[in-house]
């Protein structure tokens, strides 16, 4: 039987911790080159009671950037969607960030990959959330979102050896995977690895205790969550 006390209680301590992150990072300057962009952090990066967090490395300007929600809007999201179905996995039941939460740009306008002091000056925002939704599984989508976890919790995985593994850090399992960008399944991962290294998430979900399909006690869950968050 669900306590509905404690499950509303736990629902609004939540939100009430994330609407303070989201305020603290839309309101951050600590990137002089990034003051004009806005942190893509809101309600619509996922559900904050997720089993599965995705890092990626920062939003793209045609992609999160644009639409405000992370991996979509451009081709890697696309991508990562695609990905995301090979094992079930729909947004509504993941939270999705990235190691940086502004776009990073070249004088040009085009996406250019954040720097180290940029990811630095954006890991208080990471841990913060990697502790509020306190998801079994960490999942993390190219080199720079797995070396962003070392400055939270130090690990010594590179992503060529760790790719598409199971790993354990900070309490949770870490599964690295490739960026699904169309330049790394061009050149690094091609789609077919890269739908099996996305094997090791629902791997990693069930050594969690988790079914892949949402059952009925999960449902009821989530329903009460939802309805109490309102
Ligand atoms: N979109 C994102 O949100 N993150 C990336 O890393 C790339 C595209």
């Amino acid at each position: 039987m669900v306590k509905l006390d404690s499950v509303s209680g736990e629902c609004e301590q939540r939100g009430d911790s994330f609407a303070l992150l989201v305020a603290e990072a839309a309101a951050c300057n600590l990137c002089p080159q990034m003051c004009e962009r806005r942190a893509v952090l809101s309600e619509h990066n996922g559900q904050l009671s997720a089993r599965v967090l995705f890092i990626g490395e920062a939003p793209g300007r045609q992609g999160g950037d644009r639409t405000r929600v992370p991996f979509s809007g451009d081709q890697s999201g696309r991508n990562f969607t695609r990905f995301l179905d090979s094992i079930n996995l729909t947004r509504d039941r993941v939270f999705i960030t990235n190691a940086v939460l502004c776009n990073p740009r070249k004088p040009s306008g085009a996406n250019r990959k954040p720097t180290t002091q940029e990811v630095l000056n954006c890991s208080a925002y990471l841990r913060r959330q990697i502790e509020l939704i306190d998801a079994a599984v960490v999942v993390t989508l190219g080199a720079v979102s797995l070396d962003a976890l070392k400055s939270i919790e130090y690990h010594s995985l590179s992503l060529k050896v760790a790719v598409g593994q199971v790993h354990k850090w900070n309490g949770r399992l870490l599964v690295p995977l490739y960026h699904p960008s169309p330049q790394v399944l061009a050149s690094h991962r091609r789609e077919a690895e890269q739908l099996r290294d996305y094997k090791a998430i629902a791997r990693a979900l069930r050594s969690s205790g988790w079914a892949m399909r949402e059952g009925s006690a999960d449902r009821e869950v989530r329903h009460l969550k939802e309805r109490f968050r309102r």
